[in-house]
Formats: C-alpha cells, sequence, structure tokens
C-alpha cells in the first residue's frame, strides 16, 4: 500500500518521526508499506524545521510545498493547493496526519474530498476554547477522519461523544513519548548552559508563544513580571519562538535572570527540561514532555487538551491570574508540588501499534 505522511511545523516532526521509522521496520520485514512524504512548509525557519530531520533521523521529504509564513487563510489555502496537486500527481491510498496544526487540518479535507482515506493520529484531544486555531484544527480534522489513533481514553470517549463508531478509534499511546524516551540518552547540553552556569534543578525553562498570552502587551508584560517576580532570582532559560520574537522585539523587558536564547535543538531542549527545577510553559507538547521526565510544569493556560498531564502528571493549569501564578510559585519552592506518574500506554511504543493497526484494517 501507498501512504502519504503530512508535517508541516515543529511539534509534527517530532511525532512523525517514530512513525517512519516503523513503517520502515515493517518494509524491511518484507510488508507491502511504501510512503511519501510531505513537508508543507509551514515551519521553514532551520531551528523550527531542518535540526529536527537531522537530530530525529527523519529522510528528507519528498517534497516541500513551501507555502511559508502568513495569516490563517493564507496558510491554508496555500497547502490545500499544494497538497491538492500533490496528491493528483502522486496517488495514495492512506494520508496520516498527526497533531492539530494548521497542515493538519488543510491537509485532511483536501484527502477527503478526493476520496482518499485519512488517519489522525493525536485524534480526539479537545481543550473546549475555539479561540485557540489548533482547536478548531482538530475538530475539522476529527470531522472527517476515517482511522482515529489516540493518546488516551479520554479522547476516545470525546470521539465516540460525537457519534464516532468505536471499530474507527484505536487507543495507541503517544507517539511524542517515543520520541522522548528513543531519544533520552542522547539529550545534550545546549551552549547555554556553560555560559550562563546552569546547575541541575535550580533554573526554569520557560516556553510562551500562544496568541492569547503574547499578543497583547500589557497582559504579556504583566505575566512575565509575575513569573520574574515570583522567580526568586533562579535564572529562567527562554528559548523565543520566532512568533513571540517579533512580538518581544517591540517591548522593552530586561531582567537580570530572564535569559533570552534562540530556539533550541530537541535534544539540547529536553536536557534543559530533564534538569530544570520546573517548567513554565502554554504548549501542549512540552507538557507531556515534563510529564515523562518528572519535572513540576506550569501551564499559563486556562484549559488544556491534555487533562491526562494534569490529572496524572506533573502539569497544573495555573492560567495568567497573577494570584494563581504567584501560589503556585510558593508551592514550587515550598516543596509542595505534586509527584506525577505515566499515563497509560506512554510507553514508547505508539508507532508500533498504530502500524500494527495498519497493517490490520489493510490485511496486508
Ligand atoms: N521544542 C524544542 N525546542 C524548543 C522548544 C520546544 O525542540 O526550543 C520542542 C518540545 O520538546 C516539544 C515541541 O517542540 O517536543 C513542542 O512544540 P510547540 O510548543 O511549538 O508546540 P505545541 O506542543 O504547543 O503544539
Amino acid at each position: 500500500m501507498q501512504i502519504t505522511i503530512v508535517a508541516g511545523a515543529r511539534p509534527n516532526f517530532i511525532k512523525i518521526a517514530p512513525i517512519i521509522k516503523e513503517i520502515e521496520k515493517k518494509k524491511n520485514e518484507g510488508y507491502d508499506l511504501n510512503y511519501r512524504l510531505v513537508h508543507t512548509g509551514q515551519h521553514y525557519d532551520k531551528k523550527l524545521s531542518a535540526t529536527f530531520f537531522d537530530e530525529l533521523s527523519i529522510p528528507d521529504p519528498n517534497v516541500n510545498l513551501n507555502v511559508g509564513s502568513g495569516t490563517q487563510a493564507e496558510q491554508t489555502a496555500a497547502i490545500m493547493i499544494g497538497f491538492e496537486k500533490e496528491l493528483q500527481a502522486f496517488p495514495t491510498d492512506l494520508v496520516i496526519v498527526v497533531g492539530d496544526v494548521t497542515s493538519t487540518m488543510a491537509c485532511s479535507i483536501v484527502a477527503k474530498k478526493l476520496h482518499i482515506k485519512v488517519a489522525h493520529v493525536e485524534a480526539g484531544i479537545r481543550s473546549g476554547d475555539l479561540k485557540m486555531p489548533e482547536e478548531i484544527n482538530r475538530m475539522v480534522t476529527d470531522s472527517i477522519t476515517d482511522y482515529f489513533f489516540t493518546t488516551s481514553k479520554l479522547a476516545n470517549n470525546n470521539l465516540m461523544q460525537l457519534g464516532i463508531n468505536e471499530k474507527q478509534i484505536f487507543f495507541v499511546g503517544n507517539v511524542m513519548i517515543d520520541t522522548l524516551l528513543s531519544k533520552e540518552k542522547d539529550f545534550r547540553q545546549p551552549k547555554a548552559w556553560q555560559e550562563l552556569n546552569l546547575k541541575s534543578k535550580d533554573y526554569f525553562v520557560l516556553t510562551l508563544h500562544r496568541p492569547s498570552n503574547v499578543d497583547e502587551e500589557s497582559h504579556f508584560k504583566n505575566m512575565l513580571n509575575e513569573i520574574i517576580t515570583s522567580s526568586r532570582n533562579k535564572p529562567i532559560i527562554f528559548p523565543v519562538h520566532p512568533r513571540t520574537k517579533k512580538i518581544l522585539d517591540t517591548l522593552d523587558i530586561n531582567f537580570e535572570n530572564l535569559h533570552f536564547v534562540e530556539p533550541l535543538s530537541y535534544l539540547e531542549f529536553n536536557y534543559l527540561v530533564k534538569h530544570a527545577f520546573a517548567v513554565l510553559t502554554d504548549s501542549g507538547g512540552i507538557t507531556e514532555e515534563a510529564t515523562m521526565l518528572n519535572v513540576p510544569c506550569m501551564t499559563f493556560r486556562n484549559s488544556t487538551e491534555r487533562p491526562e498531564t494534569c490529572d496524572i502528571g506533573t502539569n497544573v493549569l495555573v492560567g495568567s491570574s497573577i494570584e494563581k501564578i504567584k501560589k503556585s510559585f510558593e508551592k514550587l519552592f515550598d516543596g509542595n508540588w505534586k509527584k506525577g506518574a505515566y499515563p497509560e500506554l506512554w510507553d514508547g511504543k505508539a508507532s508500533e501499534r498504530i502500524i500494527e493497526e495498519i497493517i490490520k484494517i489493510y490485511n496486508l
């Protein structure tokens, strides 16, 4: 069979790496599995794209649609136009999309309109917050997906509540964790470690890039102020997403213990997370990694599509209220942060399960 795998943005690359590895493994065992990898070009900055291909040994994409940046609609349109041409030129039996970025949604629509089956990896998760573009991407993708691969039983329930047939839903675990567990031995110190003389468990890692946190100047500044005030002078390392950089460049933000760095490579970033006192973030994927690495994590959002990171893991939704931020830091410094555990099936074998299911579905 022929599979087309789509990836467009940073978190996608981490998710497709183990799926591709598993397809290649099964192909070598003699299964009729072939794939084409399509990079939509949604992220094109070397630090958000190429480094992940190198570090995670992802083969070069067969094609890059080079859509570049633009508004939500501009990117969606460019991806759809490019991907339709791709599928017409290279017919396929199944399109695999991962996660919740614009490419995920745009490519699933194109595939479905060409009557091609769609598999969605990380299906069924919901934050309930329709102001997040990702939530719309999740809803649209899941409304036309044929095979739903999920990271939690809660995601299965969300899908069943939408009336999706249980037979189309496969609880397989978390491909992001497949990558984390297989690469943990290769994590390496970023340059900043020596430069800033960092000590294990004695600094924070901060990432912020959600529009709800960074787009409004006074909100962003107040939040940063409270984080700095509460941090008791421990170094805070902030790898700045290009989206956030554009905004930061217009603000005058300067604190002695706040260190801006470029986006880090996967192996460097997760080294920092693993050895951090705590992670401060508004990312989704990072809350899963902090959970698996057993590092306290504060999420500056009011909702999460990954509730297991809070119910089972080390993550706490802190929102953006100054009072709540202050209280959370106090809890952390008092040594009262909850102990986390590992969510079910986050065991490094999700990709294996996905490909096994595909082999069964297609009778290979
Ligand atoms: N990440 C990275 N370098 C960084 C920041 C994040 O490699 O400087 C990785 C991180 O380990 C995680 C992924 O990027 O695997 C999360 O991406 P992002 O926060 O952009 O997306 P989200 O998960 O919020 O959709």
